[in-house]
């Protein structure tokens, strides 16, 4: 197994089975626990298997990780054949409007952060601020401030928990108290556990387009109506500021819903990119892109296998996963979704010599995605025929035909497994060709991309090859370095010189073919307007995706990436 210090590092520190805050078990014998166990669902499908052709499928499955073809989330790594055996990054819990109901809210979602899960609520169900509370004779203080509440409960456990804890908050645009929904997180300090985003509804998206008034509502009453311009003004503006809100669509959510019947979609996990029913959980894995090139295209063979198989590894992991709640067991159960992606895309793209922002790896995006995802449901497929469709499915909008999982795709952000695969996460471009990257605990890591390093390294003799290092490091542009010739300068382009639209464009294309959602960050330059913002979220809702994260340079006191100098 072939592994960066870096990933060596990341592993130690979270992944790896301690006693007494000291690794037992090495990378190598992690990810055979992890085979082992998924594996071990080939059993619980098909008892008359042989030791040793389930043992065959754990040889499969740690070749699938240990080559870095695929990687499933993190949960999985973490807990896979040990005690806690929760595998899924995400998780969407009910906040209903009694007390009863938000504090279990609050329990439950402590204890999945507990097994390394995120969770997302909606916050829409909740009564407004200063709503009389007919028991007490008093009001109620409102979706905000039960959002606190939670807040403190997942700071708490980042203690004890393998992971931080991380929440997505969701409040729809006719919540009467959308307006103080939107600047709650103005002050950075606060709700520092939550991402947020509000819920657009047709409706408002309707009254935007008429420049009109739209209504703020609650169980039938009408509490206002406000401007539709106003109220994206305020949006755009906070995003502006500091990038939250977030927005997603949520009838566009729903549209996609594949089993309406159970429920409508409210919330999605913290990213953003995989929207739940209530009780709903999904495990994530994602194919690393940059393991799929070939004399200089695309290995559709390897991809497609890998795919295949990658599908299968996820279904198993349902099977084997342990859910805090037994509400969940049962909601996970029935709909089995799962959530194949990709990391490594602009790996690739650097590999095929083809420009993040151009039509080329934009049609490119469309067509890996569309293979993926026609191969992905053609293995969930396969599964069906072998272990039966989901329970669900004559409740879903698959009705009558063979499906094993009620959703196949989703493309996750990747933020620690593409570091693990030493690649890059996501479908995000490269945020800088050598940088330095604040991990768990304040640790930092130096990287420069592989895939660069090798082009530079082949083109130049070593003195020049160790100053262009040097100098991005600082914080220069590729596009400043004049002996690198122009076509290449233009390949290895970094995201804040792509300009917003060609971020969306990209988002929109893998979203095309993605069953769930697409975790981006559009970036803007520091120097970005709220117009700019505006058109970015507008163009979003044309093109067809499901959400939007913006984020402006600087504009957050502690950033996660920190280029050279320059920033
Ligand atoms: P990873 O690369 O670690 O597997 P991702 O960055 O792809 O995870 O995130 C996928 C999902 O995992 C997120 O949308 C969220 O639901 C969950 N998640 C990520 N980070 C955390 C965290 N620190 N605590 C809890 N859940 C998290």
């Amino acid at each position: 197994m072939k592994i960066t210090d870096n990933a060596r590092t990341i592993l130690e520190k979270r992944y790896l089975k301690k006693e007494n805050g000291v690794p037992v078990e090495t990378p190598e014998e992690m990810f055979r626990r992890v085979a082992a166990a998924v594996a071990g669902a080939e059993r619980i499908f098909n008892p008359a298997l042989t030791e040793a052709q389930v043992e065959e499928y754990a040889d499969r499955f740690y070749r699938l990780m240990t080559s870095w073809d695929f990687l499933p989330n993190s949960p999985t790594l973490m807990n896979a054949g040990r005690e806690l055996g929760q595998l899924s990054a995400c998780f969407v819990l009910p906040v209903d409007d009694s007390m009863d109901a938000i504090f279990t809210a609050v329990k439950d979602a402590a204890l999945i952060h507990k097994s390394g899960g995120g969770t997302g609520f909606s916050f829409s169900r909740l009564r407004p601020k200063n709503s009389p509370v007919r028991s007490t004779g008093g009001v109620a203080s409102g979706p905000v401030s039960f959002m606190k509440v939670f807040n403190a409960a997942t700071e708490a456990i980042k203690q004890g928990g393998t992971r931080r804890g991380a929440n997505m908050g969701i409040l729809r645009v006719d919540h009467p108290d959308i307006l103080e929904f939107i600047s709650c997180k103005e002050n950075n300090n606060e709700l520092t556990n939550f991402n947020i985003s509000v819920g657009l509804t047709r409706e408002f998206m309707d009254a935007l387009a008429r420049d009109d008034y739209y209504e703020l509502k609650f169980e039938g009453r009408v509490y206002q109506r406000l401007k539709a311009q106003e109220v994206f003004a305020e949006i755009v503006n906070h995003a502006w500021a500091n990038g939250e809100p977030g927005i997603i669509f949520l009838d566009r959510l729903n549209e996609d819903n594949p089993t309406p019947e159970l429920g409508e979609i409210e919330a999605t996990n913290p990213c953003g990119e995989q929207p739940l029913l209530p009780y709903e959980a999904c495990n994530l894995g994602s194919v690393n892109l940059a393991n799929m090139v070939r004399d200089g295209g695309v290995n559709w063979d390897k991809l497609a296998d890998t795919v295949r198989l990658a599908v299968r590894f996820l279904d198993n992991v349902i099977e084997i996963n342990e859910f805090p709640l037994e509400k969940i067991s049962v909601m996970v159960r029935g709909n089995r979704k799962i959530g194949l992606g990709v990391m490594g895309w602009a790996d690739m793209l650097f590999q095929l010599r083809l420009p993040y922002d151009s039509e080329e790896a934009v049609e490119l995006g469309r067509k890996v995605m569309a293979f993926i995802q026609k191969e992905a449901h053609g293995a969930s497929r396969d599964l069906a025929g072998e272990r039966g469709s989901f329970p669900n499915i004559d409740k879903s909008i698959y009705r009558g035909q063979q499906l094993r999982n009620a959703t196949c795709t989703t493309i996750a952000p990747t933020g620690t497994i593409s570091m693990i695969a030493g690649t890059t996460s996501g479908i995000e471009p490269v945020f800088a060709l050598a940088y330095t990257k604040n991990v768990l605990d304040g640790a930092s890591l130096v990287e420069v991309n592989p895939v660069f390093q090798a082009y530079v390294e082949e083109n130049f003799p070593p003195e020049q090859a160790r100053s262009i290092f040097n100098r991005i490091a600082a914080g220069v542009r590729v596009s400043e370095i004049e002996y690198i010739p122009p076509e290449m300068r233009r390949v290895f382009v970094t995201a804040l010189e792509i300009s917003p639209e060609w971020h969306i464009r990209m988002q929109a294309a893998f979203q095309a073919s993605t069953d769930n959602a697409v975790s981006k960050t559009v970036n803007f330059p520091s120097e970005a307007t709220r117009e700019d913002v505006r058109r970015a979220y507008e163009l979003a809702y044309q093109l067809g995706c499901k959400g939007v994260t913006v984020y402006r340079s600087g504009s957050r006191e502690k950033e996660v990436l920190i280029t050279g100098a320059k920033n």
